[in-house]
């Protein structure tokens, strides 16, 4: 389960109508924390979006000849700088974000194979410009990817 604000949903998908028919990215910053049921729960604090670098994908090997309207990548120094921020607030990285520019919020078998369990995978779809779904998304033991419980919080 990972829990995030109305404000937290609205930052993604406005960042998804901007960048679109770009994919968008970020980070998602927060705390791993286990809900009274004991089950695997994240809490959202903080969303941290960074520039889609897959213009820069051949450097690691990862060009398959896509656009970046169907791929995204956070670069190595942006990773590091939103998790340098996440320490300084005593938060982690606990997943990322991007969006399907007129595709369902569904994860693809690329994200899939650059997935990290644990991990919480929000995907954003966005349709002729319009975020129209935001869903969330966590690997399972076999790395298949299952719908992630998304509890909608109160601003603080
Ligand atoms: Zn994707």
């Amino acid at each position: 389960m990972l829990s995030l604000s109305a404000n937290h949903r609205s930052q993604i998908q406005t960042h998804g109508e901007r960048t679109y028919p770009d994919e968008c990215c970020g980070l998602l910053l927060g705390r791993f924390g286990t809900s009274p049921t004991s089950e695997e729960h994240k809490i959202l604090i903080e969303v941290w979006p960074v520039t889609n670098d897959w213009e820069g994908a051949g450097e690691f090997g990862l060009n398959d000849g896509q656009t970046a309207r169907r791929r995204f990548l956070i670069s190595p120094e942006d990773y590091l700088s939103g998790e340098r921020h996440a320490r300084q607030h005593g938060l982690e990285v606990i997943g990322t974000y991007h969006s399907h520019p007129d595709h369902p919020a569904r994860p693809s078998e690329f994200d899939r194979g650059n997935a990290w369990p644990v991990y919480s995978y929000i995907i954003v779809s966005i349709q002729t410009g319009q975020a129209v779904d935001l869903a969330s998304w966590i690997l399972d033991e076999e790395r298949q990817f299952q719908s992630e419980t998304l509890q909608q919080t109160v601003e603080a």
